[in-house]
């Protein structure tokens, strides 16, 4: 089943994702990563976020029923993925978090005519003069441009507007 073999294949990726944003975040916790994704990866943006979703489901005991949300597709859910997802960020500084997938589309740059321009389909040949000598220029990274942390947590401060003598300082 390819389809699954690909939904597998997403899943190992936001694990790449979850190591590379966890080692940077340093112990903050992460409301958004951003990743980009050429479009020669084998990589379904939406199938991508559905995944990072899957891995920050809550614990099961606060598993309600699941809502129909994705579109039915044609093919049945792949048994076990979502076993093997679950609740994979939760405790960790990527609880929460979202995952924004930017797809890069494919450009490739002529080594005949010199013409730079996206493919338009999976042949990897030149628009202008069809030659097969073309260069890829764009379509093959798989990166995460940023992420971003929750601010720092508030701490409520003792010296209320209004209170008396906020200069007292504790030896
Ligand atoms: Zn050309």
């Amino acid at each position: 089943m390819p389809g699954e073999d690909r939904a597998m294949h997403e899943l190992s990726v936001c694990r790449s994702i979850a190591d590379v944003v966890t080692r940077h975040a340093a112990g903050r916790p992460v409301t958004r990563v951003h990743v980009r994704v050429g479009q020669l990866r084998q990589i379904v943006p939406e199938t991508l976020a559905y995944c990072w979703e899957l891995m920050n489901a809550g614990p099961p005991e606060n598993a309600g029923p699941p809502e129909n949300a994705g579109p039915p597709e044609n093919g049945a859910d792949p048994p076990g993925g979502q076993v093997l997802a679950g609740s994979v960020l939760a405790g960790s500084v990527l609880a929460g978090s979202v995952l924004e997938v930017e797809s890069v589309p494919v450009s490739v740059c002529c080594r005949v005519c010199g013409t730079r321009g996206e493919l338009a389909d999976r042949a990897l040949r030149c628009g202008t003069c069809g030659a097969a000598g073309v260069t890829i220029v764009t379509g093959e990274e798989f990166l995460v441009t940023s992420f971003e942390v929750a601010s720092d947590p508030v701490v409520p401060d003792p010296a209320a507007p209004g209170s008396a003598a906020p200069d007292t300082v504790e030896a």
